[in-house]
């Protein structure tokens, strides 16, 4: 079989009840997880976070950055996704005391960027039921005002990722009697469990379209390719610098060395010669 890439779906149903974005993520959590080398339940977390934004993105604002900060139970750790309009998504993770427990306690904050530059921010907790797949729907629910289903999962196999992925389904406002006991009814049966439905299809959007919508009518919104990315480059790991006050810039020009950053998202590392950072004092 050939292995499939990275895509999103927009569908909607031509009765106009109901939205669905379908997404296929395997190889973009695939780069994140190995450059972070994470495994476990941290890794699967990470992934549904990552796979939650970048829906969220698609559904609210295509054209516009969608990160989401997931703090673990109990104060263990963080789990960051950043998802950009050019399809591009990157992750981090902070495990303190072992891996990100989520549920009940965690707390998880969209900031969903607006067309006038402002944030929209909107802060949930993760419920006892369907883990982060739940906390997207709330999310949905709570700060945007859409009634929605949401599927998030990652199916590993050891420290592979076998297929990573999601769908959301949103009732559209304008329709007055949508078919919903229908969809959930559907929903239930057929797609509550996320990782094992990917895994089924290798997370492939047209297949997950196609499940939801059982021969309903529908017309293609959009589609557009997914992929891991960072935003780092050289020039703002520097501008990254120019926050440290002259004392701190001087002191380490004293000590003379090679300055190395690593950064957070890609663990890509940069070196910062004394001359770039003699530089930085040129300018302030
Ligand atoms: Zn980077």
């Amino acid at each position: 079989m050939a292995s499939l890439a990275d895509r999103s779906v927009t569908a909607e149903t031509e009765d106009g009840a109901f939205r669905i974005v379908t997404v296929r993520t395997t190889d973009t959590v695939s780069a994140c997880l190995r450059a972070h080398g994470l495994s476990g339940p941290s890794a699967v977390h990470l992934a549904e976070v990552i796979t939650g934004t970048v829906l969220v993105r698609l559904a609210m604002a295509p054209d516009l950055r969608v990160q989401t900060l997931l703090r673990g139970r109990n104060g263990k750790g963080t789990l960051v996704a950043d998802c950009h309009p050019d399809g591009g998504s990157r992750g981090l993770a902070r495990q303190t005391r072992g891996p990100v427990d989520v549920g009940p306690g965690s707390m998880m904050q969209v900031l969903r960027s607006l067309p006038n530059g402002e944030l929209h921010q909107g802060l949930v907790e993760v419920p006892e039921e369907y883990g982060l797949s739940g906390a997207f729907m709330v999310y949905m629910l709570e700060s945007e005002q859409v009634t929605s289903v949401v599927g998030v999962g990652c199916a590993m196999d050891g420290e592979r990722v076998e297929a990573a992925g999601g769908w959301m389904v949103q009732l559209m406002p304008e329709c007055a009697e949508p078919p919903v006991d229908a969809l959930y009814e559907h929903m239930r049966a057929a797609f509550h469990d996320p990782a094992a439905v990917l895994r089924g299809c290798d997370a492939d959007p047209r297949a997950l379209l196609e499940g939801i919508l059982r021969g309903t009518a529908s017309r293609t919104v959009s589609e557009g390719a997914l992929e891991h990315r960072c935003r780092c480059s050289a020039t703002r790991v520097l501008s990254s610098l120019a926050t440290l006050s002259t004392a701190d810039v001087e002191d380490i020009l004293a000590k003379g060395e090679t300055l190395e950053i690593t950064c957070d998202y890609c663990q890509q590392a940069y070196e910062v010669s004394p001359e770039s950072l003699r530089g930085l004092l040129d300018v302030s």
